[in-house]
C-alpha cells in the first residue's frame, strides 16, 4: 500500500488486515518504526476528531507532528495545495495527511508527490480512515459483516463518510442500504433504499450521517425540527430497534436534528467509542503504509495475522 487514499482500492482481505492490526496497536513505548518519521497535517477543512485523532495516533507511534494551520500559511500569500505538499516533501515530511473541500485532491497529490498520501477528507468524495474507524467499531461489536444489515441514513448525497462506508461494508459481505429524504439520494451508489421506520426494525447497524449544511446551496436551508421527527432517530424509532443493534454517527453531532440527544449517549450508542477507536484506526494506517516500505519493524504486525474473511 503506497498510499491511503480511496477505501475502493482495498480488498476485503486488506480491509481485515487493517482492522486486526488497528485492534493490536497500543501505546507500549516501543519505537516501531527504523527512523524518525515526521508528519504534516495538511487541514484545509474545520476538524476536531480527524485532526487531533491523527495528531495522538503519531505521537504513540513516536512521531514528530510539523505544525501546519491554514490561516496562518503562505496558502494565504497564494500558494497552490500542490506546492505546500511538495514543500513539506522538500522540508523532510515522512507523509502527508490531508483533509480538502475538493474531491479527488488526495487521489491528485498522491500522483503528484513522493511520499505517502493519507486522505483524511475530501469534499464529497471520501474518508478512508473514517470508514476504517467505523469497520473497526462494527467488528468489535459481531465480530463479521457476512449477512449483517447497516443502514446508513441521513445526507447521503453529500457525505464522504457515506460513500467510504458503503463500498467498504459492501465488500465485506454485509447487506448496506440507504436511508434519506428523496433529494439527498445518490445515483452514483448502487444500493437499496429504505424508510428509517423499517431500517430500525431489521437493521443491526444505524449509521446516521451530519446534515452536511455547509456543502448545501443557500436555498436549501433545512426545517432542523421537522427533520428529526421525519428522518432522524427519535426516541419512539429507537424503541423499535433490534435489542443487540447499535447506533453509529461520525460526529460531529447536530443533536436534537439527526438524532434524538438523549440517544447520543444511550446503552446503544457507540458514537464516543468510534472517536475513541479512530485512534487505533489512524496508527494502523501509519504503521502499514511504512511496514510496505520497510521502515517498521515487526512486532504489531507478529501479533496480527489476517484471517480469511468469511
Ligand atoms: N467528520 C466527518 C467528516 O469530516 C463527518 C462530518 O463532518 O459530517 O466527513
Amino acid at each position: 500500500m503506497d498510499h491511503f487514499v480511496s477505501i475502493k482500492d482495498l480488498t476485503d482481505y486488506e480491509l481485515m488486515h487493517l482492522i486486526k492490526l488497528s485492534d493490536k496497536m497500543d501505546n507500549n513505548g516501543d519505537a516501531p518504526f527504523k527512523e524518525q518519521l515526521f508528519a504534516g497535517n495538511l487541514f484545509f477543512e474545520p476538524s476536531t476528531r480527524t485532526k487531533m485523532s491523527f495528531l495522538v495516533a503519531e505521537r504513540k507511534l513516536g512521531i514528530e507532528v510539523l505544525d501546519f494551520h491554514n490561516e496562518t500559511s503562505s496558502t494565504k500569500k497564494g500558494e497552490s495545495v500542490y506546492d505546500t505538499a511538495k514543500t513539506f516533501e522538500s522540508i523532510g515530511a515522512s507523509f502527508l495527511v490531508i483533509r480538502h473541500p475538493v474531491n479527488n485532491m488526495a487521489q491528485q497529490l498522491a500522483e503528484q508527490i513522493n511520499i505517502p498520501i493519507i486522505n483524511a477528507g475530501d469534499g464529497t468524495g471520501e474518508h478512508p480512515t473514517q470508514c476504517l474507524l467505523d469497520l473497526y467499531t462494527i467488528y468489535q461489536e459481531f465480530q463479521e459483516f457476512q449477512g449483517l444489515n447497516i443502514a446508513i441514513a441521513g445526507d447521503i448525497k453529500h457525505s464522504r463518510v457515506a460513500r467510504s462506508n458503503a463500498y467498504a461494508l459492501q465488500t465485506l459481505g454485509a447487506n448496506v442500504f440507504l436511508s434519506c429524504k428523496k433529494e439527498w439520494q445518490d445515483k452514483s451508489l448502487d444500493f437499496t433504499y429504505m424508510e428509517l421506520d423499517q431500517a430500525v426494525k431489521t437493521c443491526d447497524v444505524i449509521m446516521l450521517l451530519r446534515v452536511q449544511e455547509e456543502r448545501h446551496k443557500q436555498h436549501d436551508r433545512l426545517n432542523k425540527t421537522s427533520y428529526l421527527s421525519q428522518y432522524g432517530l427519535t426516541k419512539e424509532r429507537a424503541n423499535n430497534m433490534l435489542n443487540h443493534a447499535i447506533i453509529m454517527h461520525p460526529a460531529p453531532v447536530n443533536r436534537g436534528v439527526e438524532i434524538d440527544s438523549e440517544l447520543v449517549e444511550c446503552k446503544q450508542s457507540r458514537i464516543f467509542k468510534q472517536m475513541e477507536n479512530g485512534v487505533k484506526a489512524r496508527m494502523a494506517v501509519i504503521y502499514h503504509l511504512f511496514q510496505s516500505r520497510g521502515i517498521s519493524y515487526g512486532n504489531y504486525n507478529q501479533k496480527c495475522q489476517p484471517s480469511i474473511v468469511q
